[in-house]
């Protein structure tokens, strides 16, 4: 088996063995490499300790040395370069409580998680596989080293990793590390949110999401995320659909690109609907005011997994919107761009459209004719330039204090005024425009607020 390998880490291989040290590539990008796929990073063992690989390279970094890896920079990357090692209970899922080294290859291969993460290669030597890696790989198998139950009890981490990787690779589980799975699942417990949101999205935006139901079926979710039980289970008698609510989602997901906010909200677009099924007197299912309730159910879920707020703002928008009726005329869509924020109309327009292709070929035929039209409506305001937020306005507040408007929230309140006149008639937004309306907003903000008629009555008396 012959493997390419980065020059740097060649040198670094050989530059430990010149100095009488073992030194072998080592775990994930032994594994990439040999499925053609480009490792992340390339990882070394090596039987030096962490004060052996210090001296010979000139610039290191202690990354972890009581774990045994100091990261060697060596022309422009980092490569972590580690002691040969067994490990004690893992916690964080990353590094092991306590380590001891060792100076034997194998052992340091068996404290690994899969067959598939358990090779070595040395370009000299060829590929080390003391476990059936090469083999699993051909199988397309994710397996455990050694005893299924034993790997999963010491470190509940791995029982995520196992379906990560199954949904990276599209490989199986096999049934004896799948029943581990399963009896082990409420340890997922003791893994801290943050190391679970990394490994979900991992899965999220791999090239399989669809393995999310992998999570289902080894009872993960009933402990981390029970509302997706309950979306397998869940029917959705109704002509637009052809799946359970749960099947529906992973179609969703499958339909969007794999780019983590979309796979997250395809994942939570439909959540609300396990509380807001209705059924009519045709038995017909309804899930009224769903997106509104998925996108408080999304931002709950996402903050107990420890997500940044940037992220849960997108997913709870996206949610909230996924099902929006447009009003079909070019202001219509202007008002909807801006009500779901210039940034986000893009990403929903792909919500939208993954969401229509998991429905019924009775919903697509019925919905995927008003989809285009949307999108060709957003190409023609894309092309316009439209104003559709406070951002392009033609006024600003400084215009305001100029015209002899007092600071404070009226401004605020006028601008924005501005801005729903020119969602409705881009044409308003120049400044002569806009500053010729002021005087209707100054005299209603001493009258205090008037009705509709009354505000028409004003833009009869000034015309734009
Ligand atoms: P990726 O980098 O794509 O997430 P990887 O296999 O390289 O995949 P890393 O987390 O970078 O995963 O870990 C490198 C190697 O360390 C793995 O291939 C595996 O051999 C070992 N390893 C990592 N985490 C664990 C764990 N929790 N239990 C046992 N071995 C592990
Ligand atoms: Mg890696």
């Amino acid at each position: 088996m012959y493997l390419e390998i980065p020059k740097a880490v060649s040198i670094i291989l050989h530059t430990l063995n010149e100095a009488g040290h073992e030194a072998y590539a080592v775990g994930g990008c032994v594994r990439d490499a040999m499925l053609g796929r480009t490792p992340e990073d390339w990882d070394i063992t090596t039987s030096a300790q962490p004060q052996q690989v210090k001296e010979l390279f000139r610039r290191t970094v202690d990354t972890g040395i009581q774990h045994g890896t100091v990261t060697v920079l060596i022309q422009d990357g980092g490569y972590e370069v580690t002691t040969y090692r067994i490990d004690g209970s893992y916690e964080d899922g990353r590094h092991p409580t306590q380590v001891s080294f060792t100076s034997l290859l194998s052992e340091d291969l068996r404290r690994r998680d899969f067959t598939i993460n358990a090779m070595a290669y040395h370009p000299e030597e060829g590929l080390i596989d003391l476990y059936g890696g090469q083999q699993d790989l051909a199988n397309r198998i994710i397996r455990a080293v050694g005893v299924p139950e034993e790997r999963f009890q010491e470190d509940a981490l791995r029982i995520m990793r196992a379906i990560r990787f199954a949904a990276q690779l599209n490989f199986d589980i096999e049934p004896d590390t799948f029943q581990a799975i399963r009896k082990f699942a409420e340890r997922l417990e003791l893994i801290s949110r943050e190391r679970i949101q990394v490994e979900m999205t991992k899965l999220l935006k791999s090239a399989h999401p669809e393995k999310f139901r992998l999570f289902y079926e080894t009872g993960i979710t009933a402990i981390l995320f029970p509302e997706f039980d309950e979306m397998m289970t869940m029917p959705q008698n109704n002509p637009y659909h052809c799946y359970s609510v749960g099947e529906h989602t992973l179609h969703t997901m499958m339909a969007v690109e794999a780019d983590p906010i979309l796979r997250w909200t395809a994942l939570l677009h439909d959540v609300g609907k396990v509380r807001t099924r209705s059924t009519d007197e045709n038995g017909i299912d309804h899930f009224y005011g769903h997106g509104k309730e998925s996108s408080e159910m999304a931002r709950t879920f996402l903050r107990s997994l420890k997500f940044d707020n940037e992220t849960i703002d997108a997913v709870k928008i996206l949610t909230r919107y996924h099902d929006y009726h447009f009003d079909m005329t070019a202001a219509g869509l202007r008002k909807a761009i801006h009500k779901v924020g210039e940034d986000y109309f893009p990403l929903l327009l792909k919500i939208i459209y993954a969401d229509t292709m998991a429905k019924s070929d009775y919903a697509k035929e019925r919905l995927l004719p008003s989809y285009e039209k949307v999108c060709a409506l957003y190409e023609e305001s894309l092309a316009a330039q439209d104003c559709v937020s406070l951002k392009t306005l033609a006024v600003k507040g400084k215009d305001l204090i100029d015209a002899g408007v007092k600071p404070g929230p009226q401004m605020g309140e006028i601008l924005n005024q501005m801005l729903e006149r020119v969602l409705d008639d881009p044409n308003l937004n120049t400044k002569e425009a806009l500053l010729a309306l002021l005087p209707i907003w100054l005299y209603k903000g001493r009258q205090g607020y008037h009705s509709k008629p009354f505000q028409y009555l004003c833009y009869a008396f000034y015309p734009a």
